[in-house]
């Protein structure tokens, strides 16, 4: 078996096989991947898992996703570029985060694949978004991008690699990419194991540490920013109430329980702040020493 990430076969292992699909583990560069992730159909994926009833339950939940999410997602963009522009999501989902950032004052561009999300986005929200699985092909005839973001997204795709060249190709050169992935190296797996409902979940093909994410990049035409992690403390209530029941936590308890596991890189996402690399080159030594600082401060 090869690491499709750093090509490596000699260090892969069988992390665990569960009943609907195997996840390998490579020992070289921390990535946990499926069998079949490089030709895994996601078109079909998606279709099956991100229904009627997955909106539903998401509607329950649209309120959290909007303050856990959205919003800081939304402060991100600003912070990084305060005079706003043009906006493309991919993967919108219900669509919480791009009527933010509409709100905010970006002009916004949405793609999502999934028919059931498309639908609830306009009716909640009176967003167009485009129904398709997003190929660079769709966005063809689209003026390049100031900002390209997808939440919860890159670990869905197929050839990690591809797909990010791809999105390089519409952004402006000085524009910004912004995106977060579950993170491999959070405190829920790591109280869960290999029983975490992050490594359940048929349609991750691939589980992403900071260390694995630099890699990737690295392939890419785009040099990091930022690089850091993130647990929304809600998510942090529900794990202490399933891990020791006996123990009552007081807030001074979580407030420091959540800023340890922010700089431990333990919280549940990993967000990531990049720019592309003048003329796309091959990284300096000096991006390559700010790629490898972050690496190391969050692994
Ligand atoms: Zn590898």
């Amino acid at each position: 078996m090869e690491c499709p990430l750093c090509r490596s076969s000699e260090h892969v292992t069988l992390y665990y096989a569960y009943s609907r699909f195997d996840l390998f583990e490579c020992d070289d560069c921390k990535l946990l991947f499926q069998r079949h992730a490089e030709t895994t159909d996601v078109a079909r994926i998606i279709e099956e898992v991100y229904d009627d009833r997955w909106v539903a339950m998401r509607d329950k939940y649209a309120h959290l996703t909007f303050q856990d999410h959205a919003l800081f997602n939304t402060l991100q963009l600003e912070m990084f570029r305060p005079g706003k522009g043009r906006l493309l999501e991919i993967g919108s989902g219900t669509g919480e985060f791009l009527f933010t950032a509409q709100s905010a004052g970006w002009d916004v561009t949405g793609v999502e694949a999934s028919a059931s999300s498309c639908k609830y986005a306009k009716q909640k929200y009176d967003l167009e978004l485009h129904n398709a699985l997003w190929s660079p092909e769709l966005a063809e005839e689209w003026e390049p991008f100031d900002a390209v973001v997808f939440w919860h997204v890159l670990e869905h795709m197929a050839r990690p690699v591809e797909f990010l060249c791809g999105v390089a190709g519409k952004l402006q050169d000085n524009g910004l990419l912004l995106f977060s992935v579950p993170n491999l190296q959070s405190f829920t797996n790591a109280i869960y194991g290999k029983q975490s409902p992050l490594l359940t979940e048929k349609d991750h093909l691939y589980h992403y540490s900071a260390r694995s994410l630099m890699k990737l990049l690295a392939q890419t035409p785009f040099q990091p920013v930022s690089l850091f992690t993130r647990q929304v403390p809600n998510h942090l209530e529900q794990l202490l109430g399933s891990s020791t029941a006996e123990t009552a936590y007081s807030m001074a308890d979580k407030m420091a329980i959540l800023t340890q596991l922010q700089g431990k890189a333990m919280g549940h996402e990993i967000c990531c702040i990049a720019r592309k690399r003048p003329d796309s080159a091959p990284p300096t030594s000096e991006a390559a020493t700010e790629t490898e600082r972050l690496s190391q401060k969050s692994s």
